[in-house]
This record gives C-alpha cells, structure tokens and sequence, in this order.
C-alpha cells in the first residue's frame, strides 16, 4: 500500500491509499488537491474513508463521490451524520483496498463514534483526530475513560506502524509535552527533530506507535486521572 499525504487547510491531512487498481481517500476535508493529488499519478478514487462526522474530516463527501463515483465508508456511530454514506462499519469490521485489508478500530473519545483503519499487512493506521504526534483529540463527545481506552488500544499495535493523523499540531503538542515530562530525553531529542522539519517546511507526520509510546505524554499517562488532569491542563495551555 502507498501512501501520499495532502495537506489542505490551515493543519489538516487528507491521505491517499493505494493498492492494485484502487486508491481510497481518507477524510477529506476539500476536494480539489485530493482529486489533482490522485489525477497527478493515474490513481482512479475507489473510496472514502471517513474517520468521524466532523466537516473537515467529511467536507469534500460528496463532491468526490459526485466526481468519482467513489463508495463512502463511515463510523456506524455517527452514520447520520456522514454525508453520502453507503457503508457503516464498527470494531471487528474490515475493509478492502485493492489486496489490502484493513481492521476497523472504536475509538470514541473525541467522538463518540471515532473509528481508526489498521492495516497491518502495510503497517499503516490512519486515526483521524483521536491520536496525534505528541498528542491526543479533545474531548468533545467522549470522557477521558474513553480516550483513554482508545489510546491504550491503539499503543497495543506494532511499534512500526506508521500513524496518520489528521492534523499538523505536533509543534504545539511538543510545547506542552515538555512540561509534563521535562526529563525525559527521547522526548527532548524528538522535540529538536521536530523544529527542524517545522523549519524547514516539512511534514512531521506519520509518526510511530513505539515513537508515541516513549514520548507522548496522553498514552503515558499512568491512570484515567493523570490522562483526564493531562487533557484538562493541555485544554487551557498556551505555550
Ligand atoms: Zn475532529
Ligand atoms: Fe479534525
């Protein structure tokens, strides 16, 4: 499975996967650099992949479908609120990219019908706004049980799978990530690495299961109230 990572709006990504003669899309937010994204390389969109109901993960729904003919597959927690939905899928549930096969996972929390796609012949997961480089989505619809939860099932993947998050935050993330944990060196080193690519205009995502494991401070927070107290401080931080 290839990869190609659009970033559209001020921080989001919109992901292109492709596999044999099929290449699906994985919330998009706009349409136009994901069709011109895919027109570029002779990849004819098969598929939606929609991770949660929010617009810039679902903005450009129906405008790709409407150009693609595109099958759009969504959270069966949020159907109602996936625009042009034809499949509903939850945990347990797989989905087919040409020969790869991805693993629907629940991950509620920044939503409450959050799903993350796994595909582990790839080692690739795309988890929209419920895992981030440093980080974790806010808690719009869910409670930090719940977070805290999703996280820790995403943390039992393989160290190697790449992490597709939706959003370019990392820089802002590693801001706070150092107050929490001011000692830890694979933070501080990740932290450097960071800057550097932000300098120079380049993207810091994917990033990694085992990468997050050792310096994200919501995954390595200790109980539901260390992560809840981590997430309420990071909600009013301004670093
Ligand atoms: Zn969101
Ligand atoms: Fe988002």
């Amino acid at each position: 499975m290839e990869v190609v990572q659009v970033p559209v709006l001020s921080d989001n990504y919109v992901y292109l996967a492709h596999d044999g003669d099929e290449t699906a899309v994985i919330d998009p937010a706009v349409a136009e650099p994901v069709l011109a994204a895919a027109a570029e390389r002779g990849w004819r969109i098969t598929q939606i992949l929609n991770t949660h109901w929010h617009p810039d993960h679902v903005g450009a729904n129906l405008a790709i479908k409407a150009a693609t003919g595109a099958r759009i597959t969504g959270p069966a927690g949020e159907a109602a609120k996936i625009p042009g939905l034809d499949r509903a899928v939850a945990e347990g549930d797989t989905v087919a990219v040409g020969a790869a096969t991805g693993r629907v996972i629940d991950v509620p929390g920044h939503t409450a019908g959050h799903n993350a796609y796994y595909f582990a012949d790839a080692g690739v997961l795309f988890c929209g706004d419920t895992l981030f480089a440093l980080g974790c989505g806010r808690l719009f619809e869910g409670t930090p049980a719940q977070m805290s939860a999703s996280l820790a099932k995403l943390m039992a993947l393989p160290d190697a799978t790449a992490v597709y998050c939706a959003h370019e935050y990392t820089q802002a993330n590693a801001r706070f990530a150092v107050t929490v944990e001011p000692g830890n060196d694979a933070l501080a080193r990740r932290v450097v690495a960071i800057d550097a690519a932000r300098a120079a205009g380049r993207p810091t995502v994917p990033s990694s299961i085992g990468l997050e494991r050792a310096t994200n401070p919501f995954v390595r927070a200790g109980s539901v109230a260390e992560f809840a107290a981590r997430r309420a401080a990071k909600d009013g931080f301004r670093g």
